[in-house]
């Protein structure tokens, strides 16, 4: 499968990794939005949050943003943003949850 996400995942392309298990990637977004900018993805490929039916799996990729927002030091507040298919302008399609802070961050929804 032609995934840069399952290749970031299995080493094939190198990526600034920030944690990982043998269920879980996190690394830093090449094109960071906020002064921390970190992607958590599952190892297994999943299409997007669409098709997410693995409880754990979610429970896994939850608490590692987590992880690595303390690690960071993101403690004044961090944002998780799961960007999900066309409409919700996924562009990688492998689930991926975005890490962003390191400031105050804007409205969700800038018009
Ligand atoms: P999305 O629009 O939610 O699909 O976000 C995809 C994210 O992947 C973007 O923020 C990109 O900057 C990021 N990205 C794409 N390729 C790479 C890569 N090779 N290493 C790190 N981040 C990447």
């Amino acid at each position: 499968m032609n995934c840069i996400f399952c290749k970031i995942s299995a080493g094939e392309i190198p990526a600034e990794h920030a944690l990982e298990d043998e269920h879980v990637l996190v690394f830093r977004d090449v094109r960071p939005q906020a002064p921390t900018h970190f992607l958590v993805i599952p190892r297994v490929h999943v299409a997007s949050l669409h098709e997410l039916e693995d409880v754990e799996l979610g429970g896994r990729l939850l608490t590692a943003a987590a992880r690595v927002a303390r690690e960071a030091g993101l403690d004044e507040g961090w944002r998780l943003i799961v960007n999900t298919r066309e409409h919700g302008g996924q562009e990688v399609d492998h689930l991926h949850l975005h890490v962003v802070g390191g400031k105050r961050l804007g409205p969700m929804l800038p018009s």
